[in-house]
């Protein structure tokens, strides 16, 4: 890829960055795999708002055209329906690799994005997870950690599957010279996300929403920190455009327990909500939280936005999304 501009990077406090430009200074050209999900269309934006072309990828699988459909009809911007697991031929600078079900295509489909990356020297980025560090024995995590992953637990398709497509990535990088980056990414909350895949935070504001209990599983006393999806956006540019390959660690280190979690909950939705514990999943990591000093130093990234701002930036999006969907249910 060629050198680097000077910009303006609105979605950054206004600082002023730099945003790198496409072979003999045309419009970066850049492609977002799973683009159509909740991190996707928010990594879209940015790249879109800051003048880059953007190609997204995405089966819909998990995504949804709402999630992009403002962006039809803008010349910069593409949507392609394709399955990851399919190889694809394409001529861009970078290439967000963002899709992953939960399950072992995941590995197919990074390994198709690597070979896509090699062939036309595109720079690739990996959006890897912390439970590559399973239920971790150090405290918080910092990216030397190797971590603590049952290999045939419930859980482990994705966690092994994300640790094999680092595995594969680093291949890559040390095999073939592909420029890789790889971000290891905490529990991210924010508009958009999908309501009914059962994540913590989806689940309980949508719970307090429709006046229903708040679902703790296990004794709430496990711990997550979580981070606000424009400060997650935010690093991913900054980690693909700058010159490490990490790992790093994307994450809010604010950590709470899923019944400190509910507690904000109900303060910024409805204060009477009640709480019904559940039986909790096995294999559940005790305790998650990030250690960024890695991150802070070399890309110059931290998050700006605790949870107590966070949360209610993506109540009105999820109250707009169950009002649709009660309607459509005749209600
Ligand atoms: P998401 O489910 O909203 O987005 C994933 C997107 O990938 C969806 O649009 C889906 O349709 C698409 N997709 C799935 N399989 C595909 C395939 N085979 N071909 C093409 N497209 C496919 O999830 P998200 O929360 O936006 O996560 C984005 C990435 O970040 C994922 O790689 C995920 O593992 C990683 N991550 C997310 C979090 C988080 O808290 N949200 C935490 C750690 C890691
Ligand atoms: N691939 C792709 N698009 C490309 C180049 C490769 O989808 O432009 C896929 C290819 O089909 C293969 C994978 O990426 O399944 C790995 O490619 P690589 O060239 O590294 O491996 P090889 O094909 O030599 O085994
Ligand atoms: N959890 C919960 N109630 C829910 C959904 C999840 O108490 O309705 C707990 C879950 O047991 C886990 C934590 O919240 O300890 C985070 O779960 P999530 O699936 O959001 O993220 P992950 O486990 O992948 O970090």
């Amino acid at each position: 890829s060629g050198g680097l501009v000077r910009f303006n990077a609105g979605g950054d406090n206004g600082r002023v960055g730099r945003i790198p430009v496409g072979i003999g200074g045309r419009r970066l050209r850049v492609v977002v795999t799973g683009g159509a999900g909740f991190v996707g269309s928010h990594l879209v934006d940015k790249l879109i708002g800051r003048g880059n072309d953007v190609i997204v990828i995405d089966n819909f699988f998990t995504g949804r055209k709402e999630n992009l459909v403002h962006l039809f009809g803008n010349p910069r911007f593409e949507l392609i329906r394709h399955d990851v697991v399919e190889p694809i031929l394409l001529e861009v600078d970078q290439i967000y690799h963002l899709a992953c079900p939960a399950s072992p295509t995941n590995v197919m489909g990074t390994l198709n994005m690597l070979g896509l990356a090699k062939r036309i020297g595109a720079r690739f980025l990996l959006t890897s997870t912390s439970e590559v560090y399973g239920d971790p024995l150090e405290h918080p995590q910092k990216e030397t950690y190797w971590g603590n992953v049952n290999p045939i637990g419930e859980r482990s398709c994705y966690d092994e599957g994300k640790r094999t497509a680092e595995t594969l990535t680093m291949d890559y990088h040390r095999g073939a010279g592909v420029e890789v980056r790889i971000a290891r990414i905490f529990n991210t909350y924010g508009p958009r996300m999908c309501l009914d895949d059962g994540r913590v935070v989806s689940n309980f504001v949508a719970q307090a929403i429709r006046k229903q209990p708040l679902t703790v599983y296990g004794d709430g006393k496990q711990t997550r920190s979580f981070q606000f999806v424009s400060d997650l956006v935010n690093g991913l540019a900054s980690l693909m455009d700058g010159e490490h390959v990490g790992p790093f660690n994307l994450g809010n280190p604010g950590e709470f327990t899923m019944l400190e979690l509910a507690q904000v909950v109900k303060e910024t939705i409805d204060s009477s909500a009640t709480i019904e514990y559940k039986p909790n999943t096995a294999d559940d990591p005790h305790m998650r939280k990030p250690d960024i000093s890695k991150a802070k130093e070399l890309l110059n990234w931290e998050p700006k936005i605790p949870l107590r701002e966070g949360l209610p930036l993506m109540v009105s999006d999820f109250r707009n999304r169950i009002l649709n969907e009660d309607e459509g249910k005749g209600m």
